[in-house]
């Protein structure tokens, strides 16, 4: 062994791609899921959680074979059984999957939502990571707009709470049945064939496997041709046209504006008819906050009965960072606390540990923080500071004999004061507005 200090251990890094949410941050992702659970519950919709990994099989046939999800972006793995296991890159497949198993789908309609990580192999970029968070919402035994329409108001709702209603956009489209999606999809790889020298090597590729995917491309050079591709509004089912039309009659009434957006097709083979996403034009590319639509064919292709079904899944990484670029995260939703309550020395902790007590008894919304650890003065004070409490409860010997506090404005030029250990949640329900124990 060599006589030198040994070399220090290289660090661990988490993987690239999937981010810790950090203190500074969590009261924000609280904020927003204290908005989402309380939406859900006002709509009726029941919460589910499924297993963060499923068999691969369950998605490569729900999603699909040849869409970029299952082709490129899967985590996939074999156990220790040798069975082939994948991360869940997204809600809906394991939601049908759980909903079939536990017979939620037999002769019932059913409104679920879900909440947690998904993960995929992407080029990791702001916006876009291998382990982000989405929200979904999935309704079965419904065939009729009605149920679009009302998960398209649910989300709309989300906006409006967030303050975000004027800054996202809802695109519309209907994609038909699969019978008239496949006419179309004739027609479109004819047209495709015909502007050969202007497809992208992409998009070559998917002339066989995914042709409407093509339409979804990015790349200005293909811009043009893509302008003059036969529209599949032009070639829907009467069934479906007129879905669409009362969808959009629907939200008219309910005073939600959208654009039709012809080319909007979605990445994943399961959706039919109905298909939405709300974008934003402030995230730069990635601006797809909240994207959904109706998937009647995929329970049975799962092996349920056929199913009509309806949801969408946001992207809560991007809608976090939404509100951070248009500054719309109010204070609450900043953390920190209310009160920082500090015993200025050992013999009066035991009594300020008990008025903690008490006071969070009284005043149960109360955030306050007690300073525990000793130190000097100083120290103390700054503590009092960091917490970004605008109010500080100081307990000396003095206050303890007198059964007071000294209350000090921390954030306001104001004179610290007294005020008796009997009042004192009186005083500090005024001063926060913090309403107390019923
Ligand atoms: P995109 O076109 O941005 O790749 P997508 O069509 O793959 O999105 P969906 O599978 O419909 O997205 O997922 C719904 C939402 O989840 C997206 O609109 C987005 O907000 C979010 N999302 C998808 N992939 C990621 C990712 N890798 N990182 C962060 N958020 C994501
Ligand atoms: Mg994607």
């Amino acid at each position: 062994m060599s006589q030198s200090a040994a070399k220090p251990a290289k660090k661990i890094q988490a993987i690239r791609g999937m981010n810790d949410l950090l203190p500074s941050e969590s009261a924000r992702w609280q904020y927003f899921e204290a908005k989402v659970r309380a939406l859900m519950t006002r709509y009726g919709f029941d919460e589910i959680r499924t297993p963060i990994v499923e068999q691969t099989a369950l998605f490569a046939r729900s999603i699909g074979e040849v869409t970029d999800i299952v082709e490129k972006e899967m985590y996939t793995f074999d156990d220790r059984n040798g069975d082939s296991l994948t991360l869940r890159p997204e809600g809906t497949a394991s939601c049908v999957r759980a909903a079939m198993e536990h017979g939620l789908l037999h002769n019932q309609t059913q409104r679920l939502w879900y909440q947690g990580p998904m993960f995929r192999h992407e080029r990791p970029q702001k916006g876009r990571y291998r382990q982000f968070h989405q929200v979904g919402v999935e309704t079965y035994g419904f065939d009729g707009p009605d149920i679009d329409a009302e998960v398209i108001l649910l989300s709309a709702r989300l906006w409006q709470e967030l303050g975000l209603a004027e800054h996202v956009t809802l695109e519309l489209n209907s994609l038909g049945s699969s019978e008239a999606r496949s006419a179309y999809r004739d027609t479109l790889v004819a047209y495709f064939e015909q502007h050969r020298d202007v497809l992208d090597e992409d998009s070559k590729r998917r002339l066989t496997t995914n042709p409407l995917r093509i339409l979804d491309s990015k790349n200005p050079a293909m811009a043009e041709m893509l302008d003059g591709a036969p529209q599949l509004m032009d070639h829907l089912d009467a069934e479906s046209r007129e879905h669409f039309e009362q969808l959009k009659a629907m939200l008219d009434a309910a005073g939600i504006k959208y654009v039709v957006n012809p080319r909007l097709v979605r990445g994943l083979d399961y959706y039919s008819r109905t298909v939405f996403e709300w974008t934003t034009t402030a995230l730069g590319s990635q601006g797809t906050v909240c994207a959904g639509g109706r998937y009647d064919g995929l329970v049975e292709q799962l092996g349920g009965k056929p199913t009509p079904a309806v949801g969408f899944a946001l992207g809560i990484e991007r809608l976090i960072l939404l509100l951070e670029t248009l500054e719309l995260f109010p204070d609450e939703a900043l953390g920190g606390c209310d009160v920082y309550l500090v015993p200025m020395d050992a013999s009066t902790t035991a009594t300020a540990l008990t008025l903690a007590e008490q006071l969070r008894d009284a005043l149960p919304e109360l955030r306050l923080q007690l300073h525990c650890g000793g130190g000097s003065f100083k120290s103390r004070m700054k503590k009092a500071d960091k917490s970004g409490a605008p109010y500080a409860l100081l307990l000396g010997e003095d206050e303890q004999q007198a059964q007071q506090v000294t209350l000090k404005f921390l954030r306001d030029d104001r004179e610290q004061q007294r005020v008796t250990q009997l009042e004192l949640a009186a005083t500090l329900r005024q001063l926060l507005d913090v309403s107390p124990t019923r």
